[in-house]
């Protein structure tokens, strides 16, 4: 299957897994990484690098 690449939004910070713009994930308001929801839940809904609250997106 084709996807192009302008979907990707980037990769996980924490377990480099894909993240397009359909999918659900999380983005830290402070340093703009971004989770996907596995990573978002095992760290309790907090950016690991600066414990700022995920919003989700
Ligand atoms: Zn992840
Ligand atoms: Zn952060």
């Amino acid at each position: 299957m084709y996807v192009p690449k302008t979907l990707m939004l980037g990769r996980c910070w924490r377990c480099g897994k894909r993240i397009y713009r359909y999918d659900d994930y999380y983005v830290c308001p402070k340093c703009h990484a971004i989770y996907c929801p596995t990573c978002a839940k095992k760290t309790f809904y907090k950016c690991p690098a600066d414990g700022t609250p995920l919003e989700a997106r």
